[in-house]
């Protein structure tokens, strides 16, 4: 199965919306990741927002990152995107136990605490667009919606869901944003607001319905057409090369106190745990010519 995303456009011009099939790149974040059901579903919805959010990226290697900071267990999550669905993330703490809420759900809200969402926007020039908000939820949609509303001014609706399997894997996932452009009509909001009403339970309609579908009940009464459909999947783009940049980054003195512990080094991909072992021969090659030898 490919993760699916679908990118509409009201015919008036004022309502644009994506809305993806996550389940496949979720279900490789927890694999790589093993994380607890509740860090799955925070992980996810994160990384569900950001291959949205990157979609608005103008250039290949722009990339978007969300970041959220809490004083909860899992203290932080991290997800970042390009323009062609391309994502990767990692969670603070990957194993967090809490009991689910009073409604039967994950406590992703409780994993979070109370903290910041920031959205990065690097265009790999020059200093990265920063804006940081509070969190006003911690379930993450609500935070996205937030986050328009104070930094871009854009009415925003996000939704975003995972449904844990019962062996803990991932059974679905997935989400839309809707974005009101400037000079929307009074009726087409309110056409909007009572269809974004028939949808409560996010990851559930994932599991049995087409994108297409789904955009048929978010667009009722408001005529619509596909822009764009695309594939959005986990990618780490980590390699040898780069965490040798990685170690000549931390300067000689750093490279020389490793050399003369006299062991190999070994580094992990924070977003795919692939590991990149070093010898103290390698180490100093690095050091002497910079590992162009
Ligand atoms: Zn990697």
């Amino acid at each position: 199965m490919k993760n699916n995303g679908t990118t509409i456009l009201s015919d008036n011009g004022m309502v644009r919306g994506y809305i993806l099939n996550a389940r496949d790149l979720v279900y490789q974040a927890f694999v790589y990741h093993k994380t607890a059901p509740v860090v799955t579903a925070g992980l996810g919805r994160l990384l569900t927002a950001a291959v949205m959010m990157g979609r608005t990226l103008k250039n290949d290697d722009d990339l978007l990152t969300l970041q959220i900071e809490g004083d909860g267990p899992v203290r932080t999550l991290l997800a970042t995107a390009d323009r062609n669905g391309h994502v990767k993330g990692y969670p603070g703490v990957a194993v967090v136990d809490l009991p689910l809420k009073a409604s039967g759900k994950l406590d992703v809200s409780g994993s979070i605490g109370n903290g910041f969402l920031t959205v990065l926007r690097d265009n790999g020039e020059g200093e990265p667009y920063v804006s940081r908000t509070a969190l006003v939820s911690g379930e993450i949609a609500e935070d996205i919606t937030h986050y328009y509303a104070i930094s871009e001014q854009t009415p925003t609706v996000c939704a975003l869901g995972v449904l844990i399997d019962r062996d803990y894997t991932v059974k679905s996932a997935g989400g839309f944003i809707l974005q009101l452009l400037p000079g929307a009509e009074e009726e087409t909001i309110a056409a909007l607001e009572e269809n974004i009403g028939h949808l409560h339970n996010v990851s559930a309609i994932f599991e049995g319905k087409s994108n297409e579908e789904i955009a048929d009940i978010l667009m009722q009464k408001i005529p619509y057409h596909v822009t764009e459909r695309w594939e959005a999947s986990y990618a780490c783009n980590c390699s040898r090369e780069k965490t040798q940049k990685v170690l000549l980054s931390l300067g000689r003195k750093e490279l020389g106190a490793m050399i003369a512990e006299g062991k190999p080094v070994e580094l992990c991909c924070h977003f795919c745990d692939r590991r990149y072992s070093f010898t103290v021969e390698e180490l100093e090659n690095l050091l002497l010519h910079g590992g162009k030898k």
